[in-house]
């Protein structure tokens, strides 16, 4: 229970008030991310769980539920992702922000590898993410290949 002015709120109601992010603003930010977890690129038509609007900066460290602090992420990219804001670059040796899915290009941060089953950082930032969300993570990687073979990836911009 928690107190806030004359009303006590149920845990219940908690979670509720805690996502104040309306249908209308959840479609806005799905066809910004062109229906496209912002990180893996994985596309809605291929994932089997509804891909979901995730918190750039996470509301525990102060993010808000506005518009520009939203984009769309796979589950995997979401669980992965937590809390973290800044990952480790090993080239860089050097702690980095995250890749920002609204305000940065994936094509200047990230390219797939050579049989495109891997996504690769071009930069710091990149490179970081790719390690702090794990996006060559096995089954990810298996994932893609039979995308591949399917003719779904890589992904046409
Ligand atoms: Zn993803």
């Amino acid at each position: 229970m928690l107190k806030s002015g004359n009303f006590y709120y149920t845990n219940q109601q908690i979670k509720e008030n805690s996502m104040n992010i309306t249908s209308k603003l959840k479609h806005t930010i799905q066809e910004a991310a062109g229906n496209r977890c912002g990180y893996c690129l994985s596309h809605q038509r291929y994932t089997m769980s509804k891909l979901e609007i995730e918190h750039i900066f996470p509301k525990s460290n102060g993010g808000t539920d506005t518009e520009e602090n939203l984009w769309l992420s796979c589950g995997l990219c979401n669980r992965y992702k937590g809390t973290k804001t800044t990952g480790f670059d090993d080239e860089t040796q050097n702690f980095v922000p995250l890749y920002n899915p609204r305000q940065q290009v994936w094509t200047e941060h990230f390219t797939w590898s050579s049989d495109e089953t891997e996504i690769i950082g071009l930069t710091a930032i990149g490179r970081a993410t790719v390690k702090a969300l794990k996006l060559n993570n096995e089954i990810a990687v298996e994932v893609r290949r039979n995308w591949i073979i399917a003719g779904w990836h890589p992904p046409k911009f």
